[in-house]
C-alpha cells in the first residue's frame, strides 16, 4: 500500500458500547496495526437528539480496557483535530452549498405537516415507499420546483430548510466492498436523504463523508446495518472529492443471536442471561446498569479473542489468538459475509483458556478486589496468588476464585455432612482420630508428607485411600470441589486442618 493506512471507529455517543461495536473497532485496528497505519476514533454526534450524558468518555473506557488505543481521538490528540463533529459544524455548510450550486441537492422547505401529508398521500395512493424522492419532489416546495427569486425569496426571508441530495432514478452505484465484492446498488431504493439540517448541523451521511476524506482514512470498516446507506455516500464522494480518493470500504457480518434469528441486541442479553455490551453501562435517565463483559469476570485477552473469531478465521483450526498474533494473521477478505451466531458458553470457553495461558500477576488485582469485596483482606500477595495457581484449571469467570478459593482463607460456612455420614463407620472414625495425633505431632507440613502419612494410616488399618478423602476433603472444603487435597491441607496450614477436621468429626453422629 502505498499511501499511509488510516482507519477510523466512527461511534455515536448514544449508550452503551455493543460487542458488535467493539468488533468493528477490532478489526479496523488489526488492519491499521498490520500495515503500520494509524487508527482514529471521530465522536459523530451530530445527532443532538440522541446524545446520551457520559457516553462519549465510557467509549474511550472500554477501548482503554480492551487494549484498543486510539493513535488520534478527542482524547488522544492528533492533527485533524477536533475529532468531534459538534466541534466541526462550521465545516460542513460549504460542501452542502457546493452540491447545490452543482445540481446534486437542493433546499426543502418543507414543513413537519406538509411532509405528514405527503406520506398520507403516498399511503392513500397505496405506494410501496413513503419515501421523498424523484417520486414526490416535483410537487414539494423545494428548489428544484421553485423559481430561482422564489428559492431566493425564501432564503432570505430566513425561512427554515434542509439541503437534500437529488438522487437520480433508474441509474446503477457499482461498488467495491472487500468483504461482500462487488455490489450494485440501484438509486430506485434511495430517497433524497438530508444532508445539512434546519438547524445548520449535517446529518450522519454528510459529515461521514466530509470528514473521512479531511482525515485522509484509506479505509472504512463498519457494520453490515450501513450497507442501505453506503450508495449515498459513494455519490457523494463522487461530487465531492472523486471517486478516485475514496476510502475502500468493508461492510462486517452481523453478530446474530444465538439461535440465528436475526441481530443479536441487548434485550437478548437480559432475556438469556448474558452480557452484550463490553463493560458496565449505567444509563444516565433511567439509573438501570447493563452488564459488561468486564464486570462478570472477562479477561480483556479472551473478550478480543472471541470477537475476533466470531465472523473470521485463519484458514486454520487455530482458535487461541493473541493481539499480536492477530495483528499478524488478520485479512479483511477473509471476513465471513455471513452473520456470525454468538455463543455464550464458548465466550466462557475463551475465558477459561486465557485464566490459564496467563500469569496470575497479569490479573491479580481484580481478583484480589473480588477477595476484599466479598470481605475477605489480602495481606499476603504471595499467598493470593498461590491459591490462584491451585485453582486456575477450575475457573471460568474471575468470580469463580473466589468461590473455588475462599476456603483458603476462611473455614467453610457450611459442610455437605450428607456427602459423609451415609458411608462413615467407626473405622474411619479411628482413621482420622489417628490422623489428627500424628498430624498433630507433624513438623514438616507439605503436600507429600501429609500424603505419605496419610497413606500409612490407612494401610497399616486395612482401608482405602480413596473412601477416605473424599471426607477429608469435605471437612476442609466444605463439599466435594477443589484442588488436591493434600495440597489444600499443605496451603491452608497445621492449624486450619486439624480444626476444620475436629470440627467436621464433631458433627458426625
Ligand atoms: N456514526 C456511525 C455509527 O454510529 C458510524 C457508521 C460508519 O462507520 O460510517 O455507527
Amino acid at each position: 500500500m502505498s499511501q499511509k493506512v488510516r482507519v477510523r471507529f466512527a461511534p455515536s455517543p448514544t449508550g452503551g458500547l455493543h460487542l458488535g461495536g467493539v468488533r468493528t473497532v477490532l478489526f479496523n485496528y488489526l488492519f491499521a496495526k498490520k500495515h503500520s497505519g494509524d487508527f482514529i476514533v471521530r465522536i459523530e454526534d451530530t445527532d443532538q437528539s440522541r446524545f446520551v450524558v457520559g457516553a462519549e468518555t465510557y467509549i474511550f473506557d472500554c477501548l482503554k480496557w480492551c487494549g484498543l488505543t486510539p493513535d488520534e481521538s478527542v482524547v488522544h490528540g492528533g492533527p485533524y483535530t477536533p475529532y468531534r463533529q459538534s466541534e466541526r459544524k462550521v465545516i460542513y455548510r460549504q460542501y452542502a452549498e457546493q452540491l447545490v450550486k452543482n445540481g446534486h441537492a437542493y433546499y426543502a422547505f418543507d414543513t413537519p405537516a406538509e411532509l405528514e401529508k405527503m406520506r398520507e398521500l403516498l399511503k392513500t395512493k397505496g405506494s410501496s415507499s413513503l419515501q421523498y424522492d424523484h417520486h414526490v419532489r416535483m410537487s414539494m416546495n423545494n428548489s428544484l420546483r421553485l423559481l430561482a427569486e422564489e428559492t431566493q425569496h425564501l432564503l432570505d426571508a430566513g425561512t427554515p430548510y434542509v439541503i437534500r441530495i437529488k438522487i437520480l432514478p433508474n441509474d446503477f452505484i457499482p461498488f467495491k466492498d472487500l468483504i461482500r465484492g462487488d455490489i450494485n446498488f440501484d438509486t430506485n431504493t434511495v430517497d433524497d436523504k438530508v444532508l445539512l439540517k434546519a438547524d445548520g448541523m449535517p446529518t450522519y451521511h454528510l459529515a461521514v463523508v466530509v470528514d473521512d476524506f479531511l482525515m485522509k482514512i484509506t479505509h472504512a470498516f463498519r457494520g453490515e446495518e450501513w450497507l442501505p446507506s453506503a450508495p449515498v455516500h459513494i455519490l457523494l464522494w463522487k461530487h465531492l472529492f472523486g471517486l478516485d480518493v475514496m476510502p475502500q470500504w468493508a461492510h462486517l457480518p452481523l453478530i446474530l443471536k444465538p439461535d440465528g434469528n436475526g441481530k443479536l441486541s441487548k434485550r437478548d442479553g437480559d432475556r438469556l442471561g448474558f452480557p452484550v455490551y463490553a463493560m458496565d453501562w449505567s444509563d444516565p435517565g433511567t439509573n438501570e446498569i447493563t452488564k459488561g463483559f468486564k464486570e462478570i469476570g472477562f479477561l480483556p485477552e479472551a473478550f478480543i479473542n472471541l470477537l475476533a473469531v466470531l465472523g473470521w478465521n485463519d484458514g486454520t483450526e487455530q482458535e487461541i489468538f493473541s493481539m499480536e498474533e492477530l495483528i499478524e494473521k488478520f485479512n479483511i477478505e477473509k471476513v465471513h459475509k455471513g452473520g456470525a451466531k454468538f455463543d455464550f458458553e464458548k465466550a466462557k470457553w475463551f475465558n477459561h483458556e486465557w485464566i490459564k495461558k496467563l500469569a496470575v500477576a497479569h490479573y491479580y488485582q481484580r481478583v484480589k478486589n473480588i477477595f476484599e469485596s466479598n470481605g475477605i483482606d489480602i495481606t499476603d500477595e504471595n499467598y493470593l496468588k498461590k491459591v490462584m495457581e491451585l485453582v486456575k484449571e477450575r475457573c471460568t469467570l474471575l468470580p469463580d476464585f473466589y468461590t473455588q478459593g475462599s476456603f483458603f482463607f476462611r473455614a467453610p460456612v457450611s459442610i455437605d455432612i450428607a456427602a459423609i455420614q451415609p458411608k462413615w463407620d467407626d473405622k474411619k472414625n479411628l482413621f482420622f482420630i489417628e490422623l489428627l495425633k500424628t498430624w498433630e505431632l507433624s513438623t514438616l507440613w507439605d503436600a507429600t508428607d501429609l500424603e505419605v502419612s496419610f497413606r500409612e494410616i490407612a494401610a497399616a488399618n486395612q482401608l482405602k485411600t480413596g473412601e477416605l478423602m473424599l471426607p477429608l476433603r469435605i471437612m476442609l472444603v466444605g463439599g466435594k470441589f477443589g484442588p488436591g487435597v493434600f495440597e489444600i491441607a499443605g496451603t491452608i496450614g497445621k492449624e486450619a486442618t486439624i480444626t476444620r477436621i475436629e470440627h467436621t468429626l464433631s458433627l458426625i453422629e
